[in-house]
């Protein structure tokens, strides 16, 4: 045994990739995915610092049950705090809790140069994928759909480009769990298909390229994967980790594979997340609608959201009035990795920020206010260390 997989050393340890990932970041090696190789020695330190975790482990555990009926310490709750769901987080939870925790679908973005293919792509899928729309369904810009496949559901965010990716990450939030970059076989690497590498990689966020317009006389994909090794980005056929398909969004071919390819993907992340958790989301988009009001699209990330749920947004709030899945369908509730339309918000909501729930308005409203009055101080203390500061500076 000389390297590696990561995907394969963590469950061959039985620990999440998650885990193995944070490990690796503490020990300063770098790997472009959970598919990348490490080296023997890597593999021997990680073996030490789980032992030595299980150890720890097992000691707190005998201290907890010599010390019973009392609770872990809490965090010091911030005003109204107690009263909000916490938002998803990116973090993975204790090894112990996520055997109970079940799988969710994986949330897809896709990016790379203009006229490369991305929104005809995500109209293949759509048109193949997406199971036919409800009678009297108006068809309605929601900016995520659901694809059904052999392997399972797919998400999509389909407003397509770096800015829904950039802002939603701008404002602290995740919301892809994996990235397709589309690249034209007859164009190849481009400004923004750069950008859209680097972008995904600052995020960590697992990339597969698709080949695009391979139907065409002139497409060249082994230009393409030549050119994507020139980055350090090496195709698995090439002996890297790099996942590459071919695909035409014209014909179709390849699209099935694309599919296949996400959905392994999304099994070696490992992706999981509590329908009885609290709820946290992050809005993909927010619109005003001239017949319904502001309408605003939600990516459920942990939880379950319910029609009649309070829900606060930065500094606003807002009751779910209803609810619509990507297909238009009015539904009631929604679970993990689902896209779902809101009514019920006052105020536009912006893409990327953090949505959470409230148990009532007045908890809501709390929120909010203890939200108004911290930006506040905050605003404050600027004006007063500028006043301070002109002072010094004298007349
Ligand atoms: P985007 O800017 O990345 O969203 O690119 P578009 O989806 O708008 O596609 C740009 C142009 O390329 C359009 O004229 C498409 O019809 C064309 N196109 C997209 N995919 C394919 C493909 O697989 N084969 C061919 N021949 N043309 C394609
Ligand atoms: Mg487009």
């Amino acid at each position: 045994m000389s390297k590696v997989r990561i995907y394969t050393l963590a469950k061959d340890l039985g620990v999440e990739n998650q885990r193995m990932l944070e490990i690796l970041d503490g020990l300063g090696v770098s790997y472009k995915s959970v598919s990348s190789t490490i080296e023997e020695e890597t593999v021997d330190l990680i073996k030490q610092i789980l032992a030595e975790e299980s150890t720890e482990a097992a000691t707190e555990t005998v201290a907890a049950e010599a010390a019973p009926a009392v609770s872990a310490p809490e965090a010091p709750a911030k005003a109204g705090s107690d009263d909000v769901a916490p938002v998803a987080s990116s973090e993975a939870p204790a090894a112990s809790a996520t055997a109970e925790i079940p799988h969710r679908a994986p949330v897809v973005t896709i990016m790379g140069h203009v006229d490369h293919g991305k929104t005809s792509l995500l109209d293949y899928i759509r048109k193949t994928k997406v199971a036919a729309k409800e009678a009297g369904g108006i068809t309605q810009h929601v900016g995520a759909f659901e694809a059904q496949t052999s392997k399972g559901r797919i998400v999509f965010i389909d407003t397509p480009g770096h800015e829904a990716f950039t802002t939603i990450r701008a404002r602290g939030a995740n919301v892809a769990d994996i990235a397709i970059i589309v690249i034209a076989a007859d164009d190849s690497l481009m400004p923004q298909t750069r950008e859209a590498i680097a972008h995904a990689q600052a995020a960590k966020v697992p990339m597969i390229i698709a080949i695009n317009k391979v139907d065409l006389p002139q497409a060249d994909p082994d230009r393409v994967k030549t050119d994507l090794t020139q980055l350090n980005l090496v195709p698995e056929e090439y002996g890297g980790d790099l996942v590459v398909v071919p695909v035409s969004a014209k014909t179709g071919e390849g699209v099935e594979e694309l599919l296949e390819y996400i959905s392994l993907t999304a099994e070696l992340e490992d992706l999981r997340a509590d329908p009885k958790a609290a709820f946290g989301g992050v809005i993909i988009e927010g619109r005003v609608d001239r017949q319904q009001g502001v309408l605003a699209t939600v990516m459920v990330q942990e939880g379950t959201l319910h029609v009649g749920d309070f829900l606060v947004v930065g500094e606003n709030y807002g009751k779910i009035k209803a609810m619509n899945d990507s297909n238009g369908a009015r539904i009631k509730e929604a679970g993990p990795s689902t896209p779902v339309q809101i009514l019920g918000f006052s105020d536009v909501p912006n893409s990327g920020e953090k949505v959470a729930s409230a148990k009532n308005e007045h908890a809501a409203r709390e929120v909010v206010a203890s939200r108004q009055s911290d930006r506040r101080d905050v605003e404050n203390a600027r004006v007063q260390r500028r006043k301070t500061l002109e002072e010094m500076m004298g007349p």
